[in-house]
């Protein structure tokens, strides 16, 4: 009997394929940690992998034997997923105790006397307490079990965690597959170069564009670049202005949400100042659909204004990463910005 799979999945052959060979000669290690930047699709090909275990087809996964279905509808007695990522009511405690329910399941025995899988999905986001509960299972991993660690990030993760872990380090895709990738939806050409130049080989980063059509980035990128192209009063009336009705859209938005929204609008800000500099050096802009607004825009701006307002960028991240407030982030900005 061969096995073959069938995991829809573009670039990441290296991982893929070693995956793939595990499954075939039954050697799981007991965890695995999955790491590299977010938007990858680690967490994709982790619940490939864990289907293609259960599935009892040869072409794994099969999507029409009884442990897919059970698996597509979150029925698999055992698989278990945990998302350390923090919604609004978590705190400390409940993700202390939410960890622990957890592992105490894994630790069980499976209800069919079957392998147990596990994902642990942002597990650079739980914190030290949940760490320690999770390194005590990984060092004496219960029989028959495998955990999937996920993580964008592994600077902060323990040493001893890691360790204990077989490591698979995912990167950006190339052109290529992204490419061929983007082919599968049925985009107009430009926006599909627009998000080729734009998501850096993350098809996550990718999707959050496709899934509105660029909507969003549309409206951001008007805003942005008409700040850029007015006078310094008018841009700093626009930014308070927007300011206002982004506390007002989120009244309940926490400091953090409010940072993420800021660091997303500092993404941008920082692709367009780069395009216009870009410009100014002859390249073709990456945000081709406003390539005609970035080169406008460009005839304003001096190279050393162009950077300053980089280095401006830069500075406002550390302070949002330092826990500056957003409010105050802004404020720091607007008086720093050179338009
Ligand atoms: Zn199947």
């Amino acid at each position: 009997m061969s096995v073959n799979f069938s995991w829809p999945i573009f670039g990441h052959n290296k991982q893929i394929s070693f995956l793939q060979n595990t499954l075939k000669q039954g050697n799981l290690a007991n965890a695995y940690l999955f790491y590299g930047a977010k938007g990858l699709g680690k967490k994709m090909i982790a619940k490939y992998f864990v289907q293609s275990l259960f599935c009892t087809d040869d072409l794994k996964p099969c999507q029409n034997c009884l442990a897919c279905l059970k698996m597509n509808k979150g029925l698999q007695q055992n698989f278990l997923y945990l998302s350390a990522l923090k919604t609004k009511d978590d705190t400390e405690d409940t993700q202390v105790e939410q960890v622990r329910n957890f592992l105490s399941n894994l630790s069980l025995t499976s209800f069919d006397g079957g392998y147990k899988l596990a994902i642990i999905y942002a597990v650079d986001k739980l914190n030290i307490f949940s760490l320690n509960a999770l390194l005590k299972v990984i060092e004496e991993p219960p029989k028959n079990t495998t955990i999937i660690l996920i993580a964008d990030q592994i600077n902060n993760l323990p040493a001893t965690v890691i360790s204990r872990c077989q490591l698979l380090k995912f990167q950006p895709l190339n052109k290529k597959d992204m490419s061929a990738w983007l082919e599968t939806f049925s985009l107009a050409e430009v926006d599909q170069q627009t998000i080729l130049n734009l998501s850096f080989g993350k098809p996550g980063l990718a999707l959050e564009y496709i899934e509105d059509n660029l909507v969003n980035f549309k409206k951001d990128c008007q805003f942005l670049l008409k700040i850029l192209n007015d006078n310094t009063f008018v841009a700093w009336q626009d930014l308070e202005h927007w300011f206002g009705i982004l506390k007002k859209e989120n009244p309940q938005a926490k400091v953090y949400e409010l940072a993420h929204i800021t660091t997303h609008y500092l993404d941008l800000w920082q692709l367009l100042l780069r395009d216009i500099l870009w410009h100014k050096l002859n390249r073709p802009a990456l945000n081709v659909l406003f390539s005609e607004n970035i080169a406008k825009i460009s005839q304003k701006y001096s190279v050393t204004k162009i950077l300053n307002n980089l280095l401006s960028i830069n500075k406002i991240r550390r302070q949002l990463k330092n826990n500056v407030t957003p409010q105050l982030v802004w404020e720091n900005l607007l008086l720093d910005l050179k338009i």
